[in-house]
């Protein structure tokens, strides 16, 4: 990512001396890149360096070439406080999401600034330079489609996102879309050969609606309102897709090629946090390369990894339970509702212990 001369060059101890007047190409003007690319510009400014060139290079032209979802911007995981030292929390207010979360849909949120110099083929980067880093698939086959614009969104999701979980192992997560639709995301456990196999079959609109039809609703019928009336006002010109969720440990970087977002730790969706990692990643490696205290950029890297490694791990920890949780059925489930029900209940009286003491 960085080009530098000399490795181990003496360098000085000024702030930015390891990014001033260098070149820095970003591979990906994803959430991630545009973090690490308005947090080096921010700095570099608010601390009088003079600011590297960035290249932002992107792949996808069209701004939802991936199609849409909406990300939950949190507090509890760092991505809110990095918008809001980026000063941008006020500029994507006005495309938030209803709800008590701060949701974005991930086209409005993913141009954050846009630079494209040159298009790079394929998203092959990882594959080419770390080839031993390999995700791992998490068992689950997940089904999203969305809603076209319904009358009025229904108190779960105007609420923020709504999360079920079925007896029959089945999980279903909504959030809301473009402020009038909904997105929907129906899982289940299946061997990982399906996800290709059904993505193949939707490319036939009428074998979608098949699917709709047969699989869909029989999958979902443990699921009470609002999910019939979702299920009925599936708009299915804009698709059915199928993906299995993945993720992968972040690996440690090697200067000057540094990975960070889902390209270092791809997260599964049942983390909720991808978004939130990558953000601040994005602040914590530029804020790494600014420290005067590194003398290399090989230092700066070792410091942004021993920063970010745990912290990810932990959300990808709790994306994996998730998973375990959203997918249990029978003796697994009672078990998990149990241990759910009496942590809320250790958590609230810890909470209320503090108020007394207060
Ligand atoms: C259904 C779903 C729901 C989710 N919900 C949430 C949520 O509620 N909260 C949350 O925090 N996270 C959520 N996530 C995860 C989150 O979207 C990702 O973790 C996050 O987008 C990762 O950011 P990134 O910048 O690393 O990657 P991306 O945002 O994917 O950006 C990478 C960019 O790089 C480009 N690119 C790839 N290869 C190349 C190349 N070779 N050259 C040039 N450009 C390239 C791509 O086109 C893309 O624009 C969800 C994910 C899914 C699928």
């Amino acid at each position: 990512m960085v080009s530098q001369d000399e490795e181990n060059a003496e360098l000085g101890p000024a702030a930015g001396c390891l990014v001033s007047g260098k070149r820095i190409c970003v591979a990906g003007a994803g959430i991630a890149g545009t973090a690490f690319a308005v947090s080096l510009r921010r700095l570099c400014s608010e601390q009088g360096v003079k600011p590297p060139q960035i290249h932002l290079y992107e792949r996808d032209e069209a701004p939802d070439a991936r199609g849409s979802y909406s990300l939950s911007v949190r507090g509890d995981l760092g991505g809110l406080q990095v918008l809001q030292r980026l000063g941008l929390v006020d500029a994507l207010m006005k495309y938030k999401e209803p709800g008590d979360g701060f949701h974005i849909a991930r086209h409005t949120f993913k141009p954050l600034v846009r630079a494209v110099d040159i298009p790079l083929p394929g998203s092959k980067l990882r594959a080419a330079l770390r080839p031993e880093e390999q995700k791992a698939y998490l068992g689950v086959c997940m089904i999203s489609g969305r809603t076209g614009p319904l009358e009025k969104l229904p108190p779960q999701i105007e609420a923020g996102q709504w999360r079920v979980m079925s007896p029959t192992g089945t999980g279903l997560f909504v959030s809301p879309l473009e402020r009038e639709c909904a997105q929907w995301n129906l899982s289940f456990r299946a061997p990982e050969s399906l996800c290709a196999e059904l993505n193949e079959r939707f490319r036939d609109p009428k074998a979608r609606q098949e699917y709709l039809d047969t699989v869909i609703a029989e999958k979902g019928k443990p699921f009470a309102e609002p999910w019939p009336t979702l299920l009925c006002k599936t708009d299915l010109s804009y698709g059915l897709s199928a993906s299995n969720p993945s993720d992968k440990l972040p690996h440690r970087n090697r200067a000057p090629v540094v990975f960070i977002g889902d390209a270092c730790h791809p997260m599964n969706p049942f983390s909720g946090s991808g978004a939130n990692m990558a953000l601040v990643d994005g602040l914590q490696l530029a804020q790494q390369l600014m420290d005067p205290v590194h003398r290399t950029l090989s230092a700066a890297v070792e410091s942004y990894d021993d920063t970010s490694g745990p912290r990810v791990t932990r959300a990808i920890m709790a994306g994996r339970k998730n998973i375990a949780l959203a997918h249990s059925r029978g003796w697994q489930q009672l078990k998990f509702v149990v241990v759910y029900f009496i942590a809320g209940w250790i958590v609230a009286i810890k909470a209320w212990l503090k108020g007394l003491q207060a």
